[in-house]
């Protein structure tokens, strides 16, 4: 995945924050899959719950707040999954070019 340079996800330096909130997607399909395989032990199954049930919060938590407009202090991923189609909202949020709260913009200040 490649977000583009000239994006408003680019211009507040928050590219990595969506990069931390693939990894945490894939640490709790991981989970996901480690808690399905120990359903017959008992020995484990607490822990790989607690994983899975610790990285899918943390994933969920992480990708509604952390991305906020420097501007406004307006988090758009929760606006975009209310607003756009289920299969639309993360390319939407990765093609921005302008705060959906208040417009913000990296041109304002070139
Ligand atoms: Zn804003």
């Amino acid at each position: 995945m490649q977000i583009k340079s000239e994006t408003w996800l680019a211009a507040t330096n928050q590219r990595w924050k969506v990069v931390v909130a693939v990894c945490g997607g894939l640490a709790t399909l991981v989970s996901f899959a480690w808690f399905v395989s120990s359903l017959d032990d008992d020995g484990a199954l607490g822990r790989t719950l607690a994983a899975f049930a610790g990285s899918g919060s943390f994933t969920v938590a992480w990708t509604l707040s952390a991305v906020r407009c420097p501007s406004c202090g307006h988090r758009p991923v929760w606006r975009l999954l209310r607003t756009e189609r289920a299969d639309a909202w993360v390319a939407r949020l990765l093609t921005l070019e302008r705060c959906p709260s208040c417009g913000w913009s990296d041109t304002q200040f070139r």
